[in-house]
């Protein structure tokens, strides 16, 4: 198995380990938070981007400073990575909007209430969507992506999904749809939440038909391109940054190509599976072009 290197031009800064939810497949537990006298460091070193990471980064005292000194010091991308439940302030929206982030990657992975309150053992559904509709009445969507964590409790609900964040926030910068990582909680109980490629690309790929015609971009990560073999529209377009994004080292974390992979037309643009993926469930599904 061939591993692909950790990009060193994007800085992951993790702010605090608190969070506001209890997510049931929480990535995040493992993390060690960023040394207060390395943030600073980190920041200076980051040639492309900062991405501002928790537990709940909005949930630090120390977040604008730290977003406005990036901004200070000429870093191109200034990312948070949220829940989206303390942008139901519009004065903290606000505030974040001015101090520089570039993109608010909001993890939102229900459009329904109840599975969304199941999947973050929280109350907060309507604190997250009113961040969202913030965002995009201060102007900001086209600093806004969706990201919907691909898991066992929700896959099915994907094409819905899509329909309702075209309906609701048709404006936005884009979708991502990614495919859960065995990390954190997940680890104790992977066959829990990890669907199958197999079981999950209908639905995928329905909701990739619903997004195309909408005109609607979605960036899919962790699904590989050969399982997409009927709809070539969807495979690379790095040109337009639409649909499916590979090749791309920022997207080639924790993946491997597999003996399979080796064979395929596909593997200068396509970065392998998961490898957490292939500890599960192996290569049988893959289909190499
Ligand atoms: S066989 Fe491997 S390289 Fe080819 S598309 Fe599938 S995952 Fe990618």
């Amino acid at each position: 198995m061939q591993k692909k290197n950790k990009p060193d031009n994007q800085k992951i800064i993790i702010l605090t380990n608190r969070c506001n939810q209890d997510c049931v497949f929480c990535s995040g537990t493992e993390r060690r938070v960023t040394v207060k006298a390395e943030i600073k460091k980190e920041i200076l070193t980051a040639r492309r981007a900062v991405i501002f990471e928790g537990g709940e980064p909005t949930l630090s005292v120390n977040l604008i400073n730290l977003i406005k000194f990036a901004k200070n010091n000429n870093v191109p991308e200034i990312i948070l990575v949220t829940n989206g439940v303390m942008l139901s302030s519009k004065n903290l929206t606000e505030k974040l909007i001015d101090s520089g982030v570039t993109l608010f990657n909001i993890s939102f992975h229900s459009h329904l209430l109840s599975l969304y309150n199941k999947i973050t053992k929280s109350n907060y559904y309507h604190l997250a969507t009113r961040g969202i509709k913030n965002l995009i009445n201060c102007g900001a969507s086209k600093k806004t992506r969706l990201t919907f964590v691909v898991s066992k409790i929700n896959y099915k609900t994907m094409p819905a999904y899509i329909r309702w964040v075209i309906k609701n926030f048709p404006d936005i910068f884009y979708i991502a749809l990614n495919y859960i990582k065995v990390l954190g909680v997940v680890k104790k109980n992977p066959y829990k939440y990890v669907p199958r490629f197999s079981a999950v690309k209908p639905y995928l790929l329905r909701s990739l038909e619903i997004a195309r015609k909408n005109k609607v971009k979605v960036l899919v990560d962790g699904f590989p391109l050969c399982l997409m073999k009927e709809y070539p529209k969807y495979r690379y377009r790095e040109d337009t940054y639409e649909f499916m994004v590979s090749g791309n080292l920022s997207f080639a974390q924790e993946k491997v190509r597999v003996q399979k992979c080796k064979t395929c037309s596909l593997n200068s643009v396509c970065n392998g599976i998961r490898d957490d993926y292939f500890k599960l469930y192996k290569n049988k599904e893959l289909r190499p072009q």
